[in-house]
């Protein structure tokens, strides 16, 4: 079986200094918040083009915490789409806040700004919950229609997050999301683009004094330079806790291995890139290839197809060896628990629709022109043998 993602290349790639790496860190006992910590944060923030990086403990928490920093919570709204994985809308009840659900462009699969004009004038109008915030989606490594969306969200005075998971290190018009957004959050769960070896998440954004309040709810509420300046304490100030907030500190170790990772991302979201375009030029003629937004870089986290016969065709491929894999049959706001939150006026029809119709393939930077052309010639058996 061909792998659907192949982290065992890149490892093998990165070779004994990644070893190294973990084991400097094993060796010098500084597990939590060690110096590969503020190293990382550094660089991820250059990477990315923002002033400040907040490593934290998941792509989940990477969207509470800003959540938190705004003090949002109940009777908030924030708009998400439903086409996306269930952590974008979570983060939302997390903080008691509801989400608001939104439908997607029919060929990016992104939050559709004229959608999302309609339901943060749907809640206005109706005068039950507060509109605070929109989560734009880099959905699987595209970027979404920022410039539309950040005018929408300027219009009506609401905070914008691109939840960049699964599209870290994607550009419009050669420009970063948080170039439009207040903050940029990401994952680095194993198979995202830019994963570690375990659970990790990052917070970016552009305000000192946000990025302080970022700092101070990832361990605890503890208090931060704006908290105790001009006071004097009897103790650590260490142990004021000033507000609620969290643990959600990354593990030094998956710092360790991140930075050896961003040696080579550059390079491998070229090879994405690589791989994406020998898809689109063997399948093109027969399914529908991914659209990524005008002037956008998509980091290809997954490469999504639209097939007629989508259920049929997990089998053939299976057959042939090769995986397949559906994201997401069901959107969020069909699912029992998030059923109850309002949706645009008119409810999601694209979302639904696109749920019954996309696969995503194999993709990673070391996929071999010779695995592709095997993938490549199944599908177009099965849409040959299906017409
Ligand atoms: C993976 C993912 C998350 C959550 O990241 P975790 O690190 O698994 O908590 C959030 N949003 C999107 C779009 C994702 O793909």
């Amino acid at each position: 079986m061909i792998p659907f993602i192949d982290l065992q290349a890149q490892r093998k790639r990165l070779g004994q200094p990644l070893e190294d790496a973990i084991l400097k860190v094993v060796r010098s006992g500084a597990y939590i918040m060690g110096p590969e910590i503020a190293e990382f944060e550094r660089q991820l923030a250059a990477f990315g083009h923002a002033p400040y990086a907040l490593s934290c403990g998941s792509g989940t928490e990477a969207l509470v915490l800003p959540l938190m920093a705004w003090g949002i919570g109940p009777g908030d709204a924030v708009f998400c789409p439903s086409f996306t994985f269930a952590a974008t809308a979570e983060a939302m009840p997390l903080v008691g806040a509801s989400p608001v659900f939104v439908d997607i462009d029919p060929d990016t699969y992104n939050l559709d700004p004229e959608s999302l004009q309609a339901a943060i004038e749907a809640v206005k109008r109706e005068g039950k919950l507060t509109p605070r915030a929109v989560i734009a989606v880099d959905l699987f490594g595209g970027p979404a229609d920022y410039p539309a969306i950040a005018r929408v969200c300027a219009k009506h005075g609401l905070k914008l997050i691109s939840d960049s998971a699964q599209g870290f290190g994607c550009t419009l018009d050669g420009k970063h999301p948080i170039h439009w957004a207040h903050v940029t959050t990401t994952s680095f769960f194993p198979a995202k683009p830019l994963g570690c070896y375990g659970d990790g998440g990052a917070v970016l954004c552009k305000d000192e004094k946000f990025h302080d309040l970022l700092v101070s709810l990832r361990v605890h509420g503890q208090a931060v330079k704006s908290d105790i300046e001009g006071k004097t304490f009897e103790h650590d100030a260490k142990y004021l806790n000033v507000r609620i907030g969290m643990n959600s500190r990354m593990d030094t170790i998956q710092a360790a291995v991140l930075l050896e990772k961003m040696k080579i991302f550059e390079d491998e979201i070229a090879a994405r890139n690589r791989v994406a375009d020998r898809y689109a030029a063997g399948l093109s003629d027969l399914v529908k290839t991914p659209t990524v937004q005008d002037g956008g870089v998509s980091v290809w986290a997954q490469y999504t197809i639209e097939v007629e016969g989508r259920d049929e065709l997990g089998p053939h491929l299976r057959e042939h060896g090769v995986p397949s894999a559906v994201y997401y049959p069901i959107p969020i706001h069909r699912q029992g628990v998030y059923s109850g939150y309002p949706t645009a006026p008119g409810g999601l029809p694209v979302t639904e629709a696109k749920a019954g119709q996309v696969i995503s393939l194999p993709m990673h930077p070391y996929l071999s022109a010779d695995d592709q052309d095997q993938i490549v010639a199944a599908i177009r058996a099965f849409v040959k043998k299906n017409r």
